[in-house]
């Protein structure tokens, strides 16, 4: 039985053998009593590598979201955000349902970003009408826009209209590695100008579990007190934290190969009849691919066709799919998925 390529999300990676060893020896406490060593050797390395004082092992990227948003605004308080950020899309509503914070979404724009005009317009004025704007929110690299990344000096820009405006800033990092390879910068260059900022262990970078939340010492005392009252509190951690700090140390420093084959697939995307790029070239892990409506096809029956073939892809749309590179994808299954698209399209 040939190898299943599964490309839906990097979420599907599973944990190295490095990580299943690490796992199985880690030293563990109770970490709601702050005495699990490893999670503790986790927190301090992710704050130091987002250039934070203070992290904080959280269950998921939502959940660190969700805990930043509760830690920068009251209820009733509104965040800005994109149309297209994950937060506004895919997180539940948490932030509105069990924060009381109301979403003032504006127009991620094709690069991720938000344009500064729309977002100093956006920013209530104080009158005893308006709910007062207290958090802008961001997103590196952008699901939603294609994998697009954003860059540090627009980042300090946002970063310093949000403090003129005197909200909060916050930075959902969730592939904030893949951003700075994407960049060149270093994950704390392009983290600087927020006040928190999450990032996952568990897509690009293999780790089973977990995200980490990092800001200032004050900010991290109340996340920490929020996150046990989400129910996030969870005692010996160390099993999982010992595979987040494989992910950062040894994971990490290897996403530019998934990058590098997420372009190369897109080339050969390019030559596909019936195939195109909506978003272009990719910026980082994901690419987009359109099927055009010739083909008869709807991409859901294209990709119940692939998964035949042992091949997995993302259906995001009626016409669109996203295939998501990392760690388990080598450079011959980018030929087979090649391989694949060609021969169900030629067949259908
Ligand atoms: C995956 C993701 C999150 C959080 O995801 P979890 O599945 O809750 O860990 C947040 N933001 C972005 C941009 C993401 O892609």
């Amino acid at each position: 039985m040939e190898k299943v390529i599964d490309l839906r999300s990097d979420t599907v990676t599973q944990p190295t053998p490095e990580m299943r060893t690490a796992m199985s020896l880690a030293e563990v406490g109770d970490d709601v009593y702050g005495e699990d060593p490893t999670v503790n050797r986790l927190q301090q390395l992710a704050a130091e590598k987002m250039g934070k004082e203070a992290g904080l092992l959280v269950t998921s990227g939502t959940m660190g979201n969700l805990i930043a948003t509760l830690v920068h605004c009251q209820r009733g308080d509104e965040a800005i955000m994109g149309d297209k950020s994950h937060t506004f899309l895919f997180e539940v509503g948490g932030i509105s349902a069990l924060g009381g914070v109301f979403p003032h979404t504006l127009p991620n724009q094709p690069d991720g970003t938000l344009e500064l005009d729309d977002i100093r317009d956006a920013v209530r004025a104080k009158d005893v009408h308006h709910p007062t704007s207290r958090l802008l929110i961001l997103e590196n690299t952008h699901n939603r826009c294609g994998g697009v990344v954003l860059t540090a000096e627009y980042t300090r820009q946002a970063g310093e209209l949000a403090h003129e405006m005197g909200m909060k800033f916050h930075l959902d990092g969730a592939r904030i590695f893949n951003a700075a390879v994407a960049t060149g910068c270093t994950p704390a260059e392009l983290a600087a100008p927020a006040d928190s900022v999450t990032f996952c262990l568990s897509k690009g970078l293999c780790a089973p579990v977990g995200s980490v939340l990092c800001g200032s010492a004050e900010f991290i005392e109340k996340a920490r007190r929020l996150r046990k009252m989400l129910g996030g509190g969870m005692r010996q951690a160390g099993v999982l934290a010992a595979a987040g700090i494989i992910a950062i140390e040894d994971i990490a420093p290897k996403l530019e190969a998934d990058h590098r084959r997420a372009a190369r697939l897109a080339e050969g995307i390019r030559q596909i009849p019936g195939l195109y790029l909506p978003f272009g070239q990719p910026a980082s892990n994901m690419v987009f691919v359109g099927l055009d409506s010739e083909t008869g096809l709807t991409a859901a029956e294209l990709a119940a066709r692939l998964k035949q073939e042992g091949l997995r892809v993302g259906v995001v749309a009626p016409d669109r799919f996203r295939l998501v590179f990392h760690y388990w994808i080598s450079d011959e299954d980018v030929d087979r998925v090649l391989d694949g698209f060609r021969r169900v399209l030629t067949a259908a």
